[in-house]
């Protein structure tokens, strides 16, 4: 007879940023027996192989921007260089720390991380294969959260496309290739470029379109593709796409790409020789190994589950958060909606509707320079509300960090920023700004957005002078 599957009140299944929102709600604040299921390191991308990492290398490449800036402040910066060997293990060390203290606070609050994958055998048991290979062992509870992320995708129709890498492994790279190519106009493919050609890589992007970022205003994308391209980084535009990639030379080990050699054939007949390919081209839900089909869990078309407002699967009891639902695939979501799926199962009374709103999310590309938005763009709000409906307020500048840049060199510049009003009182629908600073400008401005704020509401706040920022409350 099999043994008893052990019983919890509360199994998450993926222990990343929104697993350990949820599960920590429920055992941390509302004393549930929880288990987090995860087979890979605590904390999940965000920590090991998107946010945290790229957001400390930006810092690393924007002191070669500072050093850069600095020749026109006059001081002398012959001589300066650059150990990213060293930088990347300290990155390593930090992710270290911060995978410790992700099990300390689950620990802390009660919650039995088991490590390894999970199965579904009915609606709620579960078989989980160790990681160390030890003997498979079921669990089962009421309640189950599926919040397993997802992974980058590489196409499957190039003949050698596994010869490219994934922003996954790209964070293994601690010498950079002289040159290096991205596929792929979104979030990653712009940051990861720009991080790249700071640190003097000789960068290029393939775009299927006229523009990337076109999930954005058209502001944004024109004017950072522009920025791009004047920058020194090779954007191809409406790229006809690779045909096959030949490896002519294999990289020294996952470190080291620099004596790497591909060559690329593209679809039109022309070819190109690089050192790396970045594959970015958005990213599939990590369902692989749950086995939902044998519970009949309804997924959409590009696979990821289906969930109502409230992240309820079509499984009664099943749940759903993050990137494995396909709803913004962002870190704060998945925590937000961990946290209000947390709380409505198992808080006081009067949290048993939270959910999260999914309308007016702020969110930040650590583009060079940064550009934030919130809400619709232009061409959406047009569609929603009729041009007739709208006021919309532009601005571009040179920010004051640029004056002592000679004239042609601060013209390559740009500041610019969109304000998209509507109605009688002109309450602000889309938020759009690009320049130096935009991502730590952005939060402030997004609370005045989700708060319904107007116009008024923006000139109404006396400006803080002399920033970037006090162009947002002084527009005509
Ligand atoms: P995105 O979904 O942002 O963009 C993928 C891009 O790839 C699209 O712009 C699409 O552009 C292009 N594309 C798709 N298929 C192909 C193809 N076959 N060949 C060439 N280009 C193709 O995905 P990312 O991989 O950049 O990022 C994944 C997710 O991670 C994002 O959705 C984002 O939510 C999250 N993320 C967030 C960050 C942040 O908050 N700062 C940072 C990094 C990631 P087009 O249709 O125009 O051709």
């Amino acid at each position: 007879m099999a043994p008893t599957p052990k019983q919890y009140d509360y199994i998450v299944i993926g222990g990343g940023s929104g697993g350990s929102g949820a599960a920590r709600r429920a055992s941390g604040w509302y004393g549930k027996k929880t288990a987090i299921i995860d087979a890979g390191l605590s904390g999940g991308c965000c920590v090991n192989v998107g946010c945290v990492p790229k957001k400390m290398t930006l810092n690393y490449a924007s002191i070669s921007e500072a050093i850069s800036a600095g020749k026109h402040y006059g001081y002398n910066i012959e001589g300066v260089t650059q150990d990213f060997a060293s930088f990347v293990e300290k990155r390593h060390a930090r992710i270290k720390v911060l995978n410790g203290a992700y099990e300390s606070n689950w620990a802390k609050e009660g919650i039995e991380l088991i490590k390894g994958t999970a199965t579904f055998i009915s609606e709620h048991e579960m078989e989980v294969k160790p990681k160390d290979g030890g003997e498979p062992f079921r669990i089962t509870a009421p309640h189950i959260t599926i919040a397993t992320g997802s992974h980058p995708s590489k196409p499957k129709d190039i003949k050698g496309s596994e010869h490219g890498i994934s922003s996954d492994e790209y964070f293994s790279i601690k010498y950079p290739p002289k040159k290096m190519v991205f596929v792929g106009g979104g979030y990653i493919a712009v940051e990861l470029a720009g991080v790249m050609h700071a640190m003097g890589v000789e960068c290029h992007l393939f775009i299927r379109h006229n523009t990337f970022l076109r999930k954005f205003d058209e502001m944004i994308q024109e004017t950072l593709t522009n920025h791009y391209e004047e920058m020194g980084i090779h954007v191809h535009r409406n790229h006809p796409g690779i045909k096959e990639m030949v490896q002519l030379n294999p990289a020294k080990d996952d470190t080291d790409p620099r004596e790497k050699k591909l060559k690329l054939i593209m679809n039109d007949g022309s070819e190109m020789e690089t050192n790396e390919l970045l594959w970015a081209i958005g990213r599939a839900p990590e369902i692989e190994e749950l086995d939902l089909d044998k519970i009949g869990m309804k997924r959409g078309k590009s696979g990821h589950i289906t969930v109502d407002k409230y992240q309820n699967t079509s499984v009664e009891g099943v749940y759903a958060i993050g990137d494995v639902t396909g709803q913004a695939e962002l870190t704060p979501v998945a925590i937000a909606a961990g946290r209000k799926l947390g709380n409505r199962l198992f808080g006081p009374p009067e949290h048993k509707n939270d959910y999260l709103d999914y309308d007016r999310i702020p969110s930040v590309i650590f583009s060079h320079p940064e550009v934030g938005s919130i809400g619709l763009s232009e061409s959406e709000a047009e569609k929603k509300y009729g041009k007739e409906n709208l006021k919309v307020y532009n601005t571009k500048f040179s920010a004051m960090f640029y004056d002592v840049y000679p004239p042609e060199e601060k013209k390559k510049n740009p500041t610019q920023f969109k304000v998209i009003c509507t109605g009688p009182n002109e309450e602000i629908v889309g938020l759009h700004i690009l320049g130096k600073g935009c991502d730590e400008m952005m939060q402030g401005f997004g609370v005045v957005v989700r708060m319904r704020g107007t116009k008024q509401d923006l000139d109404n706040c006396v400006a803080i002078h002399p920033t970037s920022a006090e162009e947002l409350v002084t527009l005509r």
